[in-house]
Protein backbone atom coordinates (compact mmCIF):
# COMPACT_ATOMS: atom_id res chain seq x y z
CA UNK A 1 0.00 0.00 0.00
CA UNK A 2 1.38 3.45 -1.01
CA UNK A 3 0.12 6.50 -0.01
CA UNK A 4 0.38 10.07 -1.54
CA UNK A 5 -0.59 13.46 -0.43
CA UNK A 6 -0.80 16.88 -2.40
CA UNK A 7 -1.63 19.90 0.16
CA UNK A 8 -2.11 23.87 -0.78
CA UNK A 9 -0.79 26.12 2.33
CA UNK A 10 -1.21 29.68 2.57
CA UNK A 11 1.76 31.40 3.66
CA UNK A 12 2.06 35.11 4.68
CA UNK A 13 5.41 36.38 5.86
CA UNK A 14 7.71 33.46 6.90
CA UNK A 15 11.25 33.03 7.54
CA UNK A 16 10.61 29.05 7.46
CA UNK A 17 14.14 28.28 5.49
CA UNK A 18 16.51 30.80 5.89
CA UNK A 19 19.70 30.37 3.63
CA UNK A 20 23.14 32.12 4.64
CA UNK A 21 23.22 35.32 6.15
CA UNK A 22 25.84 37.92 4.32
CA UNK A 23 26.73 40.45 7.08
CA UNK A 24 23.54 41.70 7.84
CA UNK A 25 21.41 40.13 5.06
CA UNK A 26 19.90 36.72 6.07
CA UNK A 27 18.43 35.68 3.24
CA UNK A 28 15.02 32.88 2.40
CA UNK A 29 16.29 29.78 0.38
CA UNK A 30 14.64 30.04 -3.01
CA UNK A 31 14.51 27.47 -5.38
CA UNK A 32 13.83 27.60 -9.45
CA UNK A 33 10.13 27.21 -10.64
CA UNK A 34 8.08 26.97 -13.91
CA UNK A 35 6.20 29.86 -14.60
CA UNK A 36 3.64 29.21 -17.93
CA UNK A 37 2.41 31.93 -20.33
CA UNK A 38 -0.67 30.85 -21.91
CA UNK A 39 -2.60 32.62 -24.74
CA UNK A 40 -6.25 33.45 -24.58
CA UNK A 41 -7.45 30.00 -25.56
CA UNK A 42 -4.94 28.14 -22.77
CA UNK A 43 -2.37 27.10 -25.43
CA UNK A 44 0.85 27.18 -23.10
CA UNK A 45 3.16 30.12 -25.27
CA UNK A 46 5.98 29.98 -22.80
CA UNK A 47 7.49 28.54 -20.40
CA UNK A 48 9.87 30.62 -17.69
CA UNK A 49 11.92 29.53 -14.78
CA UNK A 50 12.14 32.26 -11.59
CA UNK A 51 13.44 31.70 -8.64
CA UNK A 52 10.90 31.78 -5.76
CA UNK A 53 10.82 31.16 -1.76
CA UNK A 54 11.20 27.95 -0.84
CA UNK A 55 10.95 25.49 2.03
CA UNK A 56 13.42 22.27 1.48
CA UNK A 57 12.17 18.81 2.11
CA UNK A 58 14.76 18.22 4.93
CA UNK A 59 13.51 21.40 6.77
CA UNK A 60 10.10 19.89 6.95
CA UNK A 61 11.31 16.29 7.57
CA UNK A 62 13.33 17.64 10.39
CA UNK A 63 9.94 19.00 11.97
CA UNK A 64 8.20 15.64 10.94
CA UNK A 65 10.98 13.80 12.68
CA UNK A 66 10.84 15.76 16.37
CA UNK A 67 7.29 14.78 15.92
CA UNK A 68 7.44 11.69 15.94
CA UNK A 69 9.79 11.06 19.20
CA UNK A 70 7.20 12.75 21.25
CA UNK A 71 4.22 10.51 20.13
CA UNK A 72 6.89 7.29 20.39
CA UNK A 73 7.30 8.67 24.01
CA UNK A 74 4.21 9.08 24.79
CA UNK A 75 2.83 5.29 23.18
CA UNK A 76 6.06 3.80 23.89
CA UNK A 77 7.45 3.20 20.78
CA UNK A 78 11.00 2.42 20.46
CA UNK A 79 13.09 5.55 19.84
CA UNK A 80 17.51 4.99 20.11
CA UNK A 81 19.18 7.49 22.45
CA UNK A 82 20.65 10.20 19.59
CA UNK A 83 17.39 10.09 18.26
CA UNK A 84 15.79 10.91 21.66
CA UNK A 85 18.41 13.33 22.13
CA UNK A 86 18.42 14.81 18.63
CA UNK A 87 17.80 18.50 20.05
CA UNK A 88 21.16 18.32 22.14
CA UNK A 89 22.76 16.82 19.34
CA UNK A 90 21.89 19.62 16.98
CA UNK A 91 20.49 16.86 14.65
CA UNK A 92 19.15 13.66 13.41
CA UNK A 93 22.56 11.82 13.14
CA UNK A 94 20.81 8.31 13.59
CA UNK A 95 23.87 6.72 14.74
CA UNK A 96 25.56 7.62 11.31
CA UNK A 97 29.44 6.52 12.53
CA UNK A 98 27.87 3.21 13.40
CA UNK A 99 27.35 0.98 10.45
CA UNK A 100 28.61 -2.22 13.05
CA UNK A 101 24.44 -1.74 13.96
CA UNK A 102 22.82 -4.00 11.88
CA UNK A 103 19.73 -2.88 9.51
CA UNK A 104 17.34 -5.03 11.49
CA UNK A 105 18.75 -4.14 14.64
CA UNK A 106 17.78 -0.30 14.00
CA UNK A 107 14.43 -0.79 12.13
CA UNK A 108 13.50 -2.53 15.86
CA UNK A 109 14.99 0.28 18.14
CA UNK A 110 13.99 3.10 16.41
CA UNK A 111 11.12 4.62 14.96
CA UNK A 112 12.32 7.05 13.28
CA UNK A 113 15.14 5.63 11.85
CA UNK A 114 12.99 3.04 10.76
CA UNK A 115 10.31 5.31 8.75
CA UNK A 116 12.72 7.82 7.82
CA UNK A 117 15.65 5.80 6.97
CA UNK A 118 19.72 5.87 7.46
CA UNK A 119 23.21 5.45 6.50
CA UNK A 120 26.15 4.99 8.01
CA UNK A 121 29.85 4.90 7.22
CA UNK A 122 33.02 4.57 8.58
CA UNK A 123 35.90 5.49 7.00
CA UNK A 124 38.75 3.37 7.88
CA UNK A 125 42.74 4.19 7.30
CA UNK A 126 43.48 5.76 4.01
CA UNK A 127 40.23 6.57 3.20
CA UNK A 128 38.66 3.36 2.39
CA UNK A 129 35.23 2.15 2.62
CA UNK A 130 34.75 0.57 5.98
CA UNK A 131 31.73 -0.70 5.08
CA UNK A 132 28.46 1.12 4.52
CA UNK A 133 24.55 0.54 5.63
CA UNK A 134 21.73 2.83 4.64
CA UNK A 135 17.67 2.17 4.01
CA UNK A 136 15.47 4.61 1.90
CA UNK A 137 13.07 6.51 4.09
CA UNK A 138 9.63 5.03 3.26
CA UNK A 139 8.29 8.85 3.92
CA UNK A 140 9.27 11.12 1.20
CA UNK A 141 8.27 15.00 1.26
CA UNK A 142 8.86 17.39 -1.21
CA UNK A 143 10.15 21.37 -1.22
CA UNK A 144 7.32 23.24 -0.33
CA UNK A 145 7.03 25.82 -3.23
CA UNK A 146 5.10 28.65 -4.57
CA UNK A 147 2.36 27.60 -7.01
CA UNK A 148 2.63 29.62 -9.95
CA UNK A 149 -0.75 29.17 -11.33
CA UNK A 150 -1.99 31.23 -8.56
CA UNK A 151 0.89 33.50 -7.49
CA UNK A 152 4.50 33.63 -7.70
CA UNK A 153 5.15 34.07 -4.61
CA UNK A 154 7.76 36.85 -3.30
CA UNK A 155 10.36 37.29 -0.86
CA UNK A 156 11.16 40.85 0.62
CA UNK A 157 13.27 42.07 2.99
CA UNK A 158 12.15 43.40 6.11
CA UNK A 159 13.95 46.08 8.21
CA UNK A 160 15.15 45.45 12.09
CA UNK A 161 17.17 47.28 14.30
CA UNK A 162 19.59 46.00 16.73
CA UNK A 163 19.45 47.86 20.00
CA UNK A 164 23.17 49.11 20.67
CA UNK A 165 23.47 49.64 24.49
CA UNK A 166 26.40 51.24 24.66
CA UNK A 167 25.68 53.75 21.85
CA UNK A 168 21.95 54.43 21.22
CA UNK A 169 22.96 56.58 18.85
CA UNK A 170 24.53 53.57 16.47
CA UNK A 171 21.57 51.18 16.44
CA UNK A 172 22.92 48.18 13.82
CA UNK A 173 20.01 47.39 11.21
CA UNK A 174 19.43 44.49 9.58
CA UNK A 175 17.56 42.75 7.39
CA UNK A 176 15.40 39.78 7.29
CA UNK A 177 13.95 38.45 4.08
CA UNK A 178 10.11 37.08 4.10
CA UNK A 179 8.35 35.52 1.57
CA UNK A 180 4.43 35.54 1.05
CA UNK A 181 3.23 32.52 -1.80
CA UNK A 182 0.33 29.75 -1.71
CA UNK A 183 2.61 26.87 -1.22
CA UNK A 184 2.43 23.39 -2.62
CA UNK A 185 3.48 20.46 -1.45
CA UNK A 186 3.89 16.66 -1.60
CA UNK A 187 4.16 13.72 0.79
CA UNK A 188 4.88 9.94 -0.20
CA UNK A 189 4.48 7.00 2.22
CA UNK A 190 5.11 3.84 1.19
CA UNK A 191 3.31 1.96 4.38
CA UNK A 192 4.49 -2.08 2.79
CA UNK A 193 7.96 -0.92 4.07
CA UNK A 194 7.14 0.87 7.84
CA UNK A 195 8.15 -2.10 10.05
CA UNK A 196 9.61 -3.84 7.45
CA UNK A 197 12.84 -5.52 7.93
CA UNK A 198 15.36 -5.66 5.22
CA UNK A 199 17.86 -8.25 5.82
CA UNK A 200 15.31 -10.82 7.11
CA UNK A 201 11.76 -11.45 6.54
CA UNK A 202 8.95 -10.03 8.49
CA UNK A 203 7.97 -7.02 10.72
CA UNK A 204 8.34 -5.50 13.66
CA UNK A 205 5.25 -6.70 16.96
CA UNK A 206 4.10 -2.99 16.89
CA UNK A 207 4.16 -2.29 13.54
CA UNK A 208 0.22 -0.74 13.31
CA UNK A 209 0.73 1.28 15.84
CA UNK A 210 3.91 3.14 14.01
CA UNK A 211 1.87 3.39 10.87
CA UNK A 212 -0.78 5.15 12.93
CA UNK A 213 2.19 7.22 14.62
CA UNK A 214 3.33 8.18 11.15
CA UNK A 215 -0.50 9.78 10.35
CA UNK A 216 -0.42 11.46 13.48
CA UNK A 217 2.58 13.06 13.28
CA UNK A 218 1.62 14.58 10.25
CA UNK A 219 -1.07 16.16 11.41
CA UNK A 220 1.35 17.70 14.32
CA UNK A 221 3.62 18.75 11.64
CA UNK A 222 1.51 21.07 9.77
CA UNK A 223 -1.42 21.28 12.04
CA UNK A 224 1.31 22.79 14.71
CA UNK A 225 3.64 24.05 12.30
CA UNK A 226 6.46 22.18 13.63
CA UNK A 227 8.97 22.63 11.08
CA UNK A 228 10.93 25.96 10.07
CA UNK A 229 12.73 28.47 12.09
CA UNK A 230 12.27 32.42 13.13
CA UNK A 231 9.26 31.66 15.00
CA UNK A 232 10.11 34.16 17.76
CA UNK A 233 9.63 36.81 15.40
CA UNK A 234 8.51 35.64 12.17
CA UNK A 235 5.30 32.53 12.90
CA UNK A 236 3.69 32.67 9.35
CA UNK A 237 0.24 33.39 9.08
CA UNK A 238 -0.47 29.86 7.76
CA UNK A 239 -3.55 28.10 6.70
CA UNK A 240 -3.87 24.84 4.86
CA UNK A 241 -6.49 25.71 2.20
CA UNK A 242 -6.69 22.63 -0.11
CA UNK A 243 -5.56 18.76 -0.44
CA UNK A 244 -5.84 15.97 -2.00
CA UNK A 245 -4.69 12.29 -0.78
CA UNK A 246 -4.38 8.72 -3.00
CA UNK A 247 -4.46 5.14 -1.28
CA UNK A 248 -2.83 2.73 -3.91
CA UNK A 249 -2.22 -0.78 -3.98
CA UNK A 250 -0.51 -2.96 -5.66
CA UNK A 251 1.03 -0.20 -7.90
CA UNK A 252 2.10 3.22 -6.25
CA UNK A 253 -0.30 6.22 -7.88
CA UNK A 254 1.57 9.96 -7.03
CA UNK A 255 -1.18 12.14 -6.92
CA UNK A 256 -0.87 15.35 -9.80
CA UNK A 257 -0.06 18.37 -7.82
CA UNK A 258 -3.29 20.22 -6.26
CA UNK A 259 -2.61 23.80 -8.55
CA UNK A 260 -5.18 26.51 -8.99
CA UNK A 261 -6.99 24.17 -11.22
CA UNK A 262 -10.07 20.98 -10.65
CA UNK A 263 -7.32 18.90 -9.19
CA UNK A 264 -9.73 16.93 -8.02
CA UNK A 265 -10.99 16.06 -11.29
CA UNK A 266 -7.47 15.75 -12.95
CA UNK A 267 -6.72 13.21 -10.22
CA UNK A 268 -10.28 11.08 -10.57
CA UNK A 269 -9.52 10.54 -14.10
CA UNK A 270 -6.14 9.75 -13.74
CA UNK A 271 -7.30 6.96 -11.20
CA UNK A 272 -10.04 5.24 -12.96
CA UNK A 273 -7.84 4.40 -15.87
CA UNK A 274 -4.99 3.34 -13.58
CA UNK A 275 -3.83 0.21 -12.77
CA UNK A 276 -4.68 -1.29 -9.65
CA UNK A 277 -7.18 -0.19 -6.65
CA UNK A 278 -6.80 3.53 -5.89
CA UNK A 279 -8.54 5.69 -3.13
CA UNK A 280 -8.92 9.39 -3.24
CA UNK A 281 -10.06 11.60 -0.54
CA UNK A 282 -9.90 15.65 -0.76
CA UNK A 283 -10.69 19.26 0.80
CA UNK A 284 -11.03 22.21 -0.88
CA UNK A 285 -11.41 25.41 1.40
CA UNK A 286 -11.21 27.72 -2.18
CA UNK A 287 -13.78 26.16 -3.89
CA UNK A 288 -11.69 26.19 -7.06
CA UNK A 289 -12.39 22.52 -7.58
CA UNK A 290 -15.11 19.77 -8.11
CA UNK A 291 -14.15 18.24 -4.48
CA UNK A 292 -17.54 17.16 -2.66
CA UNK A 293 -19.00 16.95 -6.12
CA UNK A 294 -17.99 13.72 -7.22
CA UNK A 295 -20.12 11.47 -6.08
CA UNK A 296 -18.46 8.47 -4.60
CA UNK A 297 -15.25 8.78 -7.04
CA UNK A 298 -12.88 11.12 -4.60
CA UNK A 299 -14.26 11.23 -0.76
CA UNK A 300 -14.55 14.85 0.48
CA UNK A 301 -13.79 16.06 3.94
CA UNK A 302 -13.29 19.49 5.40
CA UNK A 303 -9.71 19.96 6.41
CA UNK A 304 -6.46 18.60 6.47
CA UNK A 305 -6.70 16.63 9.67
CA UNK A 306 -9.62 15.09 8.13
CA UNK A 307 -8.45 14.41 5.14
CA UNK A 308 -5.25 12.54 6.89
CA UNK A 309 -7.95 10.73 9.78
CA UNK A 310 -9.45 9.39 6.62
CA UNK A 311 -6.56 8.49 5.01
CA UNK A 312 -5.21 6.42 7.83
CA UNK A 313 -8.54 5.14 8.74
CA UNK A 314 -8.39 3.47 5.53
CA UNK A 315 -4.89 1.86 5.76
CA UNK A 316 -4.83 0.87 9.32
CA UNK A 317 -8.21 -1.04 8.21
CA UNK A 318 -6.43 -2.84 5.46
CA UNK A 319 -3.69 -4.00 7.07
CA UNK A 320 -3.79 -7.13 8.68
ZN1 LIG B 1 17.51 6.49 16.02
Amino acid sequence: MYVSFGFRFRAEVEALNMAEAVGNYTRHRTAPVMVIERDQDGRVIAYKVTMAPAVSGQSIAFGFMSALVKLANQRNLPVCDECQNYSKLGGFFKRADRPEIGRDERIRTCVVEDVTGFMATKERGGGEKGGMIRRTSPVMFSYMVPDSYSARGVVMPQLHVRYNLQNPQQQVPYQVEAGTAIYIHGVAIDVERIGRFEDSDGYVGDRKARIEAVFDALKALYGGLLFGAKKARYTPIFEALGGIAAISHPIPFTVSPPRMRDYVEENAKRAAAYIGEVSLFCFDKEGITSCGKTGDKVKAVSNLEELINSVKDLVLNKIK
